[in-house]
């Protein structure tokens, strides 16, 4: 549908304001009317059919990043792994050589993070910490090489994943750290790539993620606290992982995750009565793959004629517009010295910038799980996430034909090449 390429007015897409203003509603008036500006230039242009990814100005804003970052980026230190990963992932989406030079740096680096006790710190001698690890893994399945696995101390990281695990089924971020979803699927995702997932591993997770879903439908951070679209993208991903969504309220969650799609902007918010912000294209863009998978599998567990029915409405359209993201990607967050942003009037920083290439690469693929061949079979976490396919008929690509990027696995936001990959070196060969 698009909100250019559609048939909406631009002109009645704002959002009403009453006779009370506030500062969320004064900062969303100036959002909206940044993003207007742009959508009225593109339209009065009549741009949008021929709009362009400014795919070389974003390389070549990640690789002066990889030649060394500014003093200004020193925050960063303790988020090494993490800026491994958002380089190599974003180079990865737009099709850029992960070169052999590039491949040695990563080795060295990430290896110089991960702990005799288990598992990776954001900078050398600094303790293991679940997010990092999650992206110091991720890093590793993008470069791909059997020297990048074997780095991968398997038996100190599966001991590390237990030391995080709490009664409840929960998991701290590190030892004596806070406790959140993030946790869970951090662990889950880097232990499902590495053939790590047991019973021990995730006993009690889906009941303590079950508890983390609020009446809105939203996914918290912990139990009883306000869903947000990051932790909603970890607690259905680590639900997915596990095979445990039926746990959720899934009609709930679709409601509240399509209700966060901007009808101005058409980005997402990442909590309702929020502002847009490009990240989310990923965060709550990749619930959309997700929700619609778990979807048509309870559809598959239904009689075979309402199944073909409502099945093949499903794949033949998408629960949030596909043409209205990409257009917000494109026209409102490219920055013009390359890289990608949040919003406008925001610099580029390399965590948007994959995050909103991941979210550019979610509305133009159609990713599904493939049902037909997980039929019957005895399904572990590492089979699971082989079944992820790109139904190629079913691309979106705005503006440029040559916009389009690689295609990203829903769960674990890596290349779907990759994941294989990785799952066929840790698991053996298996037959899908
Ligand atoms: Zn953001």
């Amino acid at each position: 549908m698009g909100i250019l390429s559609g048939s909406r007015i631009l002109e009645e897409l704002f959002s009403n304001t009453d006779a009370l203003p506030t500062e969320s509603s004064r900062v969303q008036n100036e959002t909206e009317l940044s993003v207007y500006e742009l959508y009225k230039a593109a339209r009065d242009k009549n741009l949008v059919n021929t709009i362009k990814l400014n795919r070389e100005s974003h390389i070549k804003y990640v690789k002066d990043g990889l030649k060394g970052l500014n003093k200004y980026l020193v925050s960063l230190d303790a988020s090494k792994p993490w800026l491994c990963y958002w380089m190599l992932h974003s180079l990865d989406l737009l099709g850029d050589d992960i070169t052999q030079n590039l491949v040695k740096r990563g080795i060295s680096t990430i290896s110089k993070l991960q702990n005799p006790a288990g598992g990776f710190g954001g900078g050398p001698g600094q303790i293991s910490h679940a997010a990092v690890t999650y992206a110091a893994i991720n890093a590793l399945a993008i470069i791909g090489s059997k020297e990048a696995y074997d780095l991968i101390d398997r038996e100190t990281l599966y001991k590390w994943f237990l030391k995080l695990k709490r009664e409840d089924g929960s998991f701290v971020m590190h030892e004596g750290g806070e406790v959140d979803v993030r946790g869970a699927y951090c662990v889950l995702s880097a232990a499902t790539l590495t053939n790590l997932v047991t019973p021990e591993l995730t006993a009690g997770t889906a009941e303590w993620i079950k508890r983390c879903q609020n009446y809105d439908g939203g996914i918290g951070g912990e139990p009883g606290i306000e869903g947000h679209g990051g932790y909603a993208f970890c607690g259905l991903a680590a639900m997915e992982i596990m095979g445990k969504t039926d746990l959720l309220d899934i009609p709930l969650l679709l409601r509240w995750a399509t209700s966060l799609q901007m009808q101005l902007e058409g980005g997402f918010q990442g909590r309702p009565n929020k502002l847009v912000d490009g990240c989310y294209s990923f965060w709550v863009g990749a619930l959309f793959p997700l929700l619609e998978a778990i979807m048509t599998r309870r559809q598959f567990e239904k009689d075979v004629k309402q199944r073909n029915l409502e099945v093949t409405q499903y794949i033949a359209q998408s629960l949030f517009d596909r043409n209205a993201l990409q257009e917000y990607i494109l026209i409102a967050c490219q920055s013009p010295r390359g890289g990608l942003i949040d919003k406008p009037k925001r610099g580029a920083d390399y965590y948007h910038t994959c995050y909103c290439l991941s979210g550019l690469s979610t509305a133009q693929h159609h990713v599904i799980y493939d049902f037909e061949r997980a039929k019957g079979k005895e399904l572990d976490s590492g089979a699971r996430s082989l079944l992820w396919e790109e139904e190629v008929t079913n691309r979106v690509v705005l503006g440029d034909p040559n916009n389009l990027i690689k295609s990203t696995h829903p769960v674990h936001n890596i290349v779907l090449s990759k994941v294989r990959k990785m799952i066929e070196y840790f698991y053996g060969k298996r037959e899908f």
